[in-house]
């Protein structure tokens, strides 16, 4: 199959009978008929008929094959060009907002299988399996969420349930059986969860102990698998809220009960140094961290785009303050796109022969934009003021009070409609429930930004260690 259309996309989806809860009921497959789902996964459905598009075919097909760019393994820094436009063009169609568009955990599956030899050397299975993995996902063009973090009450790791027994609160393996290995307990936070073809499990980082430690893929509707999404943002009007009518991903916990993981779909088994070293020596992190960068720079483009429209909608460039505001978003922008081209730059061939880009320009940008995107936001809050508290809805425009509006609040060049549907575009992407989720999500995706700032360092040392010694060397210079 290899290339899959959105139709074929929707048809599997609605054939998925994940058990995803929300607001205290079970959803009712398919969840191709049912919202929030049915909005986003049709959303989705538009970037894989892209695909097939000519005019996009040569930069969202792989480079010698007729499957997803995601599953290309680079080699080239040619390659990694051809990635980043690819994870732009995708991410343009959504304005940035879908944090899950299925380059993002496919671009780890292609990563780990193009490393087996680094999971063969820890159990030759374990190579085969992860190859096996990405295989089919490529041949079927799958999607997946993950989830890597383990719920944090009072930071431990089980309960005891009142008869004596621990209960484990973070996913734990259990049992060995012949078949695979049960597992129990919950993982946070799976976005998408329930409505992507698997589930990719990795060990959480705060390791707790071996029985904590597997990494594997499992359909979204394995049995004892139960998503608990939170309460959907999605609302129906596409001129009130262009965003969450249309982009509303959910996020889930996952709950396994006794899930039972085949032995086949397992590549990583209590093994601490595999888990240590996974996400740098294989490359992962670089490539999970290329990929939400290039969605993020797009978003940035949409960012600055709204702000600018705000600008001339309001009439109010010729304040020097608000062009100064333009200029920090512009800076922004521009310095997401260095650091994507000076991780490009400096990428290297790794020991599985990955062209991966420097992981300290991506790492350091990932923390740049976990500090620099709220103040995006705040820009964006700053220039519409008051606008987006007094703004009427669709149903104000199609009723009988609709000629107050455009006499009433128009703006200097534009009528009242076209005011409003960008100011609803804007306060979507920056104030409602969907918009704040927004914030949270550029803030935490990719970890707690106190521990990512302080893993940045901690990855500097040795260039920190030299820089330091010309400290010494200016000293002793000769005088
Ligand atoms: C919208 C959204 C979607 C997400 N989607 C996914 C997903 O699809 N898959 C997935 O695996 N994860 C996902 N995540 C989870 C993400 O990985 C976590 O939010 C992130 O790792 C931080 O963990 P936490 O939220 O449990 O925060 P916590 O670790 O509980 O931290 C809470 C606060 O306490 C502070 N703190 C806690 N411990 C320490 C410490 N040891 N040192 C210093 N400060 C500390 C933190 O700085 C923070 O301010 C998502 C998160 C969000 C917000």
């Amino acid at each position: 199959m290899g290339i899959v259309t959105g139709a074929e996309y929707l048809k599997r989806m609605a054939r998925l009978k994940s058990n995803v809860w929300m607001e205290g009921k079970r959803v009712e497959c398919p969840l191709t008929d049912v919202e929030p789902f049915r909005s986003v996964l049709k959303a989705k459905g538009k970037l894989y008929d892209m695909v097939h598009d000519e005019q996009y075919a040569s930069t969202l097909q792989g480079k010698d094959q007729k499957i997803n760019f995601s599953y290309d393994i680079p080699r080239t820094k040619d390659d990694l060009v051809k990635r980043r436009k690819a994870t732009q063009l995708w991410a343009n169609e959504t304005l940035g907002v879908l944090g899950r568009s299925p380059d993002y955990v496919n671009t780890m599956i292609t990563v780990m299988a193009g490393a087996k030899k680094f999971f063969s050397e820890a159990d030759p299975q374990f190579g085969e399996n992860i190859d096996a993995i990405y295989k089919r996902a490529k041949e079927e063009d799958l999607t997946f969420t993950h989830t890597f973090v383990n719920p944090s009450i009072s930071r431990k790791p089980f309960f005891p349930d009142g008869q004596g027994n621990e209960q484990p609160i973070a996913t734990k393996i259990i049992e060995e059986t012949e078949e695979g290995i049960i597992v129990d307990g919950a993982r946070l936070l799976a976005t998408q969860g329930g409505m992507t073809d698997e589930l990719l499990v990795i060990p959480s980082a705060a390791f707790i102990d071996s029985d904590y430690l597997f990494g594997c893929t499992i359909p979204s509707d394995t049995e004892g698998l139960t998503f608990i999404n939170r309460p959907p943002y999605k609302k129906e009007s596409t001129f009130d809220s262009p965003l969450s009518s249309q982009f509303e991903e959910g996020d889930a916990i996952v709950v396994f009960d006794h899930v039972l993981i085949p032995w086949n779909r397992v590549f990583l088994y209590r093994n601490e140094w595999l888990m240590n070293d996974l996400f740098m020596k294989t490359g992962m992190e670089s490539f999970l961290l290329y990929q939400a960068i290039n969605r993020q720079i797009v978003k940035t483009e949409w960012l600055l785009g709204i702000a600018q429209a705000l600008v001339t909608t309001l009439d109010i460039e010729r304040h020097q303050h608000i062009q100064g505001k333009l200029g920090e978003m512009i800076i922004a922008l521009e310095a997401m796109v260095g650091f994507v081209y000076s991780s490009e730059a400096q990428a290297e061939v790794n020991d599985y022969g990955i062209m991966v880009p420097k992981l300290e320009s991506l790492k350091a940008c990932a923390s740049y934009y976990q500090m620099t995107y709220p103040r995006l936001i705040e820009i964006i809050q700053l220039l519409g003021a008051s606008h987006f508290i007094a703004a009427p809805s669709e149903k104000d425009f199609a009723s009988s009070i609709a000629p107050y509006l455009e006499r009433f609040v128009k703006g200097e060049y534009v009528s009242a409609y076209d005011k409003f549907q960008l100011i609803q575009l804007a306060r979507d992407m920056t104030m409602t429930e969907f918009g704040t989720r927004q914030l949270l999500y550029e803030r935490y995706f990719y970890g707690d930004p106190v521990r990512v700032l302080s893993s940045l360092n901690g990855l500097y040392s040795k260039k920190k260690e030299e820089l330091q010694m010309r400290i010494s060397d200016f000293f002793e210079r000769e005088k």
